[in-house]
């Protein structure tokens, strides 16, 4: 089995501050991996690293079997060009807990942008194909609606259809439904729930227990810099091994 995401002994340094502090893990292709852990941990920066928003300070991280940022030869490490690591990036969709859509855009236009911009696709082909995305998160009827016109939730479902534009082999989701109204939550989970069945390979940083529960195949909780337990959710929720796992998990269940 291919490893989406690898990291050995992740390193990340902010200034003299350790955020990472050795991070292990394999994400496999096609699972739904959930991170969970306290703000600050540092789950959001490792998202980041994978998308190469951040550089590693130390340690490997490979995304499908590609060092991220760098090329390996004899042993060295060289950086790669910006050229390169933008072609890295391209084919891994992020979505953030703000949807950052571009408001002067509606939604039709945000989910054309990248392929256009980026890939060179034809405004046609690349109309035709929000069209299809914007159908399968739910909301064909409020592709020419602006951001502002739109609640959270139907952002933060065109902000996945953006991403999908991409044709990404991997998502990545930092609290995607964190700064929904609660009633909003679903609609979100319900996307996510759905390409997850898609076969789609998700790394997702969630609060919601309930969804890592029933979509995650792994996760792992994370606590200052570390990855303190890992294993299926169920697993990591209902029998929790460590004290920090516990005492995290009695304030979140
Ligand atoms: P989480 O997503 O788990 O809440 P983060 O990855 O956002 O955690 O942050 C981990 C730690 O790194 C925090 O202490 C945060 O203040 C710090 N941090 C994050 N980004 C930066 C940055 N760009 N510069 C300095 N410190 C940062
Ligand atoms: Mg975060």
């Amino acid at each position: 089995m291919t490893a989406m995401v690898k990291a050995e002994a992740v390193h990340k340094y902010f200034g003299h501050v350790q955020v990472l502090k050795g991070i292990d893990l394999e994400v496999r292709a096609g699972e739904v991996f959930c991170i969970v852990g306290p703000s600050g941990s540092g789950k959001s920066t490792f998202l980041r690293c994978i998308n190469h928003l951040e550089q590693i300070n130390a340690g490997r991280l490979y995304v499908d079997g590609t060092l991220v940022g760098y090329r390996e030869k004899h042993g060295k490490l060289y950086e790669l060009r910006d050229r390169e690591v933008a072609a890295q990036r391209r084919d891994i969709g992020m979505v953030f807990q703000r949807f950052n859509l571009f408001p002067h855009m509606t939604a039709r236009e945000n989910v054309m942008e990248a392929p256009v911009q980026v890939k060179g696709t034809s405004k046609r082909e690349a109309r035709d194909r929000a069209d299809q995305l914007l159908d399968r998160v739910g909301l064909g009827d409020k592709r020419d609606g602006y951001p502002a016109q739109l609640s959270g939730g139907q952002q933060q479902r065109v902000a996945i259809a953006r991403a999908l534009a991409m044709d990404p082999k991997l998502m990545l989701f930092d609290e995607p439904t964190s700064a929904l109204d609660p009633e909003l939550v679903g609609e979100v989970l319900d996307v996510m729930r759905d390409l997850a069945q898609d076969g789609m390979t998700m790394v997702v940083v969630t609060h919601e227990m309930g969804f890592a529960r029933e979509v995650g195949d792994s996760l792992v909780f994370m606590d200052d810099g570390v990855v303190v337990e890992s294993g299926s959710p169920r697993q990591v929720l209902s029998d929790p091994q460590h004290e920090r796992t516990k005492s995290f998990l009695s304030k979140v269940l």
